[in-house]
């Protein structure tokens, strides 16, 4: 999975759906046809780039593990997310997946560790300085295992995670969308 990660360089975990691509709940995305991304996702992306973060999306796709998706599918779905970010000059280093659904009681379902662990020790890299992005609970729980700093999103499921959680969240930082949390880490740095 190595791409152009490397020592020296901070990370920053994305989630994928509610953060780079429209998801609402009673949505799943299931084609790549289905797939778009949030109108200020490119330029979010292209600023954290710029300011030296390597960018690795960590998302669960429970759908292969509920038989509503393959992987090749997925596989197409996340090369249709690689091609419509390259139009606008970005390149994702990694992609790290879940397949699995909650009842199969894995280890690398979003809130454990086990990806973003994956991540840095295939890539290179440290959770030295790291930042979660994401619209869920388990985003931010996941954040907090790893030490790192977490930003909740107000997109996707974010208004409705607030609702349900309330002051039980507590990421590091809340925020409205991805390129208000970009700004946001890029001004605050990676201190949790
Ligand atoms: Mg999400």
């Amino acid at each position: 999975m190595t791409r152009s990660g490397g020592k020296g360089r901070k990370v920053v975990f994305l989630d994928r759906d509610g953060a780079l691509v429209a998801d609402k709940p009673g949505f799943y995305l299931l084609h790549p046809d289905k797939l778009h991304l949030y109108r200020n996702t490119p330029k979010a992306l292209k600023l954290l780039r710029d300011a030296g973060y390597t960018l690795v999306i960590v998302t669960n796709q429970s759908g292969i593990g509920r038989g509503w998706i393959t992987h090749e599918v997925l596989g197409r779905i996340h090369a249709k997310l690689r091609g419509l970010l390259k139009r606008h000059g970005v390149t994702i280093d990694a992609i790290y997946y879940c397949p699995h659904a909650p009842e199969q009681r894995c280890r690398c379902r979003k809130p454990m560790t086990v990806l973003p662990r994956r991540a840095v020790r295939e890539m290179g890299l440290s959770l030295e300085g790291a930042a979660i992005i994401g619209d869920k609970r388990a985003d931010v729980d996941m954040g907090r295992r790893l030490g790192i700093t977490s930003i909740h999103l107000g997109t996707g499921h974010g208004k409705s995670q607030r609702a349900k959680y309330g002051r039980a969240l507590k990421p590091s930082h809340s925020t409205s969308n991805i390129l208000t949390a970009a700004r946001w880490l890029i001004k605050h740095g990676g201190a949790a």
